[in-house]
């Protein structure tokens, strides 16, 4: 296919109304081309349709942009450059979100309990962006038959038009529950009764609701897959999976829509740890390599549609994704009357080429020393607190790379076998049906680290622990026994572990593996009364367990009611580490001391180690850094290190089964390759 050696790829949006006759009047395939073409780039991804629901090709079945009346063929002529001068095209189709069927078609609407659309009723005239799902934005129900059956219809006029190499579909979520009558018939016909209202993430009813929307999700995606592939069987199918690396549970993107995606990819908007995770997150999910990051040339997002990432931000963005050996995608987004900001390309082509030195390198299985479980079913907290799985696995990936622990993500859609350490946070009873995966891997000899109190089948396998409740109090600490003392670092039972929330109560776990219990404040938050008016002091020492450790099998589970993990703070990264370290066999395969702001990988080939290092830097102008070592364990002597962006050779040490050489003066991003 042609992805597997296609890095650098792009995508201009083009979600233009044309109420005024100047919108993309000045549209220009041939202009749009040269762009491409000085941005380096090897895929572009072309707008077939937008999410305003006009078709930038001549459609029946819906309506065309005004801006392309006289001059049908443009997008056309644009895809035939693009393939004829060796770049591929994919083409862009939004489901859900088309304002035109959303408006011509009221009955195929999205909308709320009370009947009505967003676009009918929002009266916020400001919209940042499609995820917030105001008026700006008209959405269809993927549940409605005849809605699918238009999207089946333009599959098949696209198919027919344009010569492409990929689909592409965005949009695969439910920006919000829907109660239209195709949804309360499904519900009705599947389970019975009518569509629950009430989030109530305890409520077994609620849970089954929010698994049918998955469900329902991924089959309307495998639909699109399915319609693609049968009209243009030649052509790759890719699904927008951004929200499975978001935390909203709500949203329905899990499992099943990636299994409808050819590779998977999406675009997100947080910091540059999240982007890490998420090449973390969509290597070990996507069916195929190179996974696919999207990063806007925008700054922040693409709703400040005039300030541009610097030469340094956008390398940085680009070489994480680099350092993960997967493929980026850089949007932009149109000017309204169809032009390209040129200079916004010369930037892309310098910082796609300097990236394009290492591709050929981009080979061989990721060095993952510890595994973080990512949940796509646990992304809630039934309590209504701040804690998730997904913000400990974001945390976790920050943690380890601002220490130098090379981690991988791992889950239901990934083996969980050769990791060293499994870190699985907070996962919830929605994972059941994982459970004998997970007492598997460590019977086998596997290192666990869990943490809260809502994986009631873990604990009772591994601890004979039963929940019986949870504190009244919402401010508790984490008191360390002396089994614990140096472990929890300065935090001891005069002054423990602080954590906003309530405390999951257990019961009958054996006292001589506890390693810590939870205190409580002097009163509960629920009152006035108050020990000290600004905070909540420890005061009561309780027996209830909060940390324990057990062998179990060949193997070892370290438990900690509260999420240590996820607390974004050094002494709880620390204390996170001394754990790991203290209680399980804890054996790197890359050792640096490199200042926090890189990020180290590795990947091993055959005969070959490579070692990445990434500045995460989100500042105008990069920082020198300072030199800084690797140690690479190794069986045997190597017989070259090479720095790849010259392919030179470099001084190395090879004792104690260790490789050892030297970074120095890194520009944003190097790769060496270790030799045998
Ligand atoms: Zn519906």
């Amino acid at each position: 296919m042609w992805y597997t050696n296609s890095y650098r790829r792009h995508l201009c949006d083009m979600h233009i109304d044309d109420w005024d006759e100047k919108f993309l009047s000045e549209f220009s395939p041939e202009e749009y081309y040269e762009n491409l073409k000085k941005a380096n780039i090897q895929n572009a991804m072309l707008y077939f349709q937008s999410h305003v629901g006009l078709c930038y090709y001549p459609t029946k079945a819906g309506k065309m942009h005004g801006g392309f009346r006289g001059k049908e063929d443009a997008m056309r002529r644009l895809v035939r450059l693009c393939r004829e001068n060796g770049i591929t095209v994919t083409g862009y189709y939004s489901l859900i979100y088309n304002n035109w069927a959303h408006d011509t078609h009221p009955e195929w609407r999205m909308v709320t309990p009370e009947g009505k659309s967003l676009r009918e009723t929002s009266t916020e005239v400001v919209a940042e962006f499609a995820g917030k799902g105001l008026c700006r934005y008209g959405l269809c129900c993927p549940n409605n038959y005849e809605y699918r059956d238009f999207v089946k219809k333009q599959i098949e006029e696209m198919a027919d038009y344009f010569a492409f190499d990929g689909m592409f579909f965005d949009m695969p979520f439910w920006n919000h529950f829907c109660y239209c009558d195709a949804c309360k018939e499904r519900w009705a016909k599947e389970v019975g009764g009518e569509l629950p209202i009430i989030r109530d993430w305890k409520d077994p009813k609620w849970l089954l609701h929010v698994e049918k929307r998955r469900q329902w999700m991924g089959e309307f995606a495998q639909f699109a897959t399915d319609e693609s592939k049968r009209v243009a069987p030649h052509a790759s199918v890719e699904h927008n999976v951004a929200y499975a690396g978001l935390p909203n549970a709500e949203r329905g993107l899990a499992e099943e829509v990636l299994q409808a995606t050819d590779y998977a990819g999406g675009d997100l908007y947080g910091d540059i740890y999240s982007h890490s995770f998420v090449c973390k997150f969509y290597r070990n999910v996507t069916q195929n390599q190179p996974f696919e990051n999207m990063v806007a040339r925008c700054m922040p997002t693409l709703s400040k549609h005039t300030i541009t990432k610097s030469e340094d931000t956008l390398r940085s963005a680009i070489m994480v994704t680099a350092a993960h050996h997967g493929a980026t995608l850089v949007i932009d987004a149109i000017d309204p009357v169809g032009t390209l900001d040129g200079r916004v390309y010369d930037r892309i082509g310098d910082v796609f080429a300097k990236e394009a030195l290492y591709e050929k390198y981009y080979e061989g299985d990721m060095v993952e020393d510890i595994g973080i479980y990512y949940s796509l079913r646990s992304k809630f907290n039934a309590y209504g607190e701040k804690w998730c799985n997904h913000g400990a696995c974001v945390n976790t990936v920050k943690n380890m790379i601002m220490n130098h622990i090379l981690g991988g993500i791992t889950g239901s859609f990934h083996p969980l076998e050769g990791y060293p350490i499994l870190m699985a946070p907070q996962l919830t009873e929605l994972d059941a049906g994982e459970y004998e995966r997970i007492i598997d891997y460590v019977r086998k000899g596997g290192q666990l680290y869990l943490s809260g109190g809502d994986c009631h089948g873990l604990l009772k396998e591994f601890f004979g622990a039963e929940i019986v409740g949870r504190t009244k109090e919402k401010v508790v600490y984490i008191a360390p026994n002396e089994k614990a003392a140096d472990t929890f670092d300065y935090f001891n039972a005069k002054y423990p572990m602080h954590f906003e929330g309530t405390a999951p109560i257990a019961e009958g776990i054996d006292q001589d593996k506890v390693l810590a219990t939870v205190t409580l404040p002097y009163t509960n938050q629920d009152t006035v009364a108050f020990a000290s008016i600004h905070s909540n002091p420890p005061g009561i020492a309780t027996q209830n367990p909060a940390v324990a450790v057990t062998g179990y099998g060949a193997g070892k589970v370290i438990w900690s009611a509260l999420p240590i993990e996820e607390v974004d703070m050094y002494d709880y990264r620390r204390v996170l580490l001394n754990l790991l370290k203290r209680f399980f066999v804890f054996e790197q395969t890359i050792i640096s001391d490199a200042p926090k702001d890189v990020e180290i990988t590795g990947f091993r080939a055959e005969d070959t180690t490579y070692v990445n290092a990434v500045l995460l830097n989100e500042d105008y102008k990069a920082r020198r850094v300072e030199t800084f070592t690797v140690l690479v364990r190794s069986d045997q002597e190597p017989t070259d290190v090479m720095r790849l962006s010259d392919e030179s050779a470099i001084d190395f040490e090879y004792e104690d089964g260790y490789v050892r050489f030297e970074v120095s003066d890194l520009d944003i991003f190097e790769m060496y390759k270790v030799i045998y």
